[in-house]
């Protein structure tokens, strides 16, 4: 098989209630949530059965066994399962054992579920602790995706980093993990919904430039390059947004040599990541 030219994964985060649940949202909020697994999963799983397409899914516990019917539509479209906490928690707000145990019960609910380990964590909110990455490299985890200091080479992460405005910093040791990059820009959250300091509900068509051109960037300068999108189903799901999401794939099929893989696939393409 001949190597492709430049590599796209589409990745959701499934979050559903999981936070507003764990928070104790009003009525209303949780219902912005459910908009994600009533509406969005099934749009967006159908436009990718169409096209073919294997994604990844950083799902939390809490989603993988409220919303059943999703999870089995899932899997059932080939796609790959990965670790989002179980509440969506806050990883810089929890002990080391509490993290350690949302990470084994997170880990061992989606290994039911799809009859395998999860190779993959995202962390809730891109939120970390100092030490966060070790447990998640010490409970198995292959990949993180929750860093960007990169774009679309994924790295190995440190641990152990010391920063000190006395000494200034010492760099930790590069482990097993690796890390797939994420980046704002590249999320459909922070352009369309509204958060502290942002009105959110961006011009569809201003985001879909931002992605294209990351795109063609990437095609054109960074052969063997991984782009990842991170999107989240009550976001992306809405009627506008799709349209989005299907001229996207629509850009990337317009280009020679871009193939769509799920990222476990991606990284074990690349002798990242081995079974
Ligand atoms: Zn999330």
């Amino acid at each position: 098989m001949t190597e492709p030219r430049l590599t796209v994964a589409l990745t959701f985060d499934h979050d559903a209630i999981s936070d507003g649940v764990r928070r104790g949202d009003s009525p209303v909020k949780l219902s912005h949530a459910e908009f994600g697994p009533r509406v969005g999963v099934p749009r967006i799983l159908d436009v990718l059965a169409r096209e073919g397409i294997e994604s990844t899914w950083f799902v939390p516990g809490h989603s993988l066994v409220t919303f059943p019917d999703n999870t089995a539509a899932i899997l059932a479209g080939g796609h790959e399962l990965a670790a989002h906490g179980w509440y969506h928690e806050d990883f810089s707000e929890l002990s080391r054992d509490e993290a350690r145990d949302v990470l084994a019960r997170s880990r061992d609910a989606l290994a039911t579920a799809a009859g395998a380990a999860p190779s993959g964590f995202r962390a809730p909110y891109w939120a970390l602790a100092p030490g966060t990455l070790a447990l998640v490299e010490e409970a198995g985890f292959g990949y993180d995706s929750s860093l960007m200091a990169g774009d679309v080479r994924p790295y190995r992460v440190r641990h152990g980093d010391r920063h000190s405005v006395v000494d200034g910093t010492t760099w930790g040791a590069e482990g097993t993990l690796i890390e797939v990059p994420v980046y704002w820009a590249l999320d459909d959250w922070p352009h369309f919904e509204p958060g502290p300091g942002r009105s959110g509900l961006a011009t569809p068509s201003a985001v879909l430039e931002i992605w294209t051109e990351e795109l063609r960037w990437a095609w054109e300068h960074e052969p063997g390059g991984l782009v990842t999108l991170t999107m989240h189903p009550e976001c992306i799901g809405r009627a506008h947004r799709m349209v989005v999401l299907e001229r996207f794939i629509a850009a990337a099929r317009s280009l020679d040599g871009v193939e769509f893989a799920r990222l476990d696939r991606a990284l074990e393409a690349r002798g990242l990541l081995s079974r």
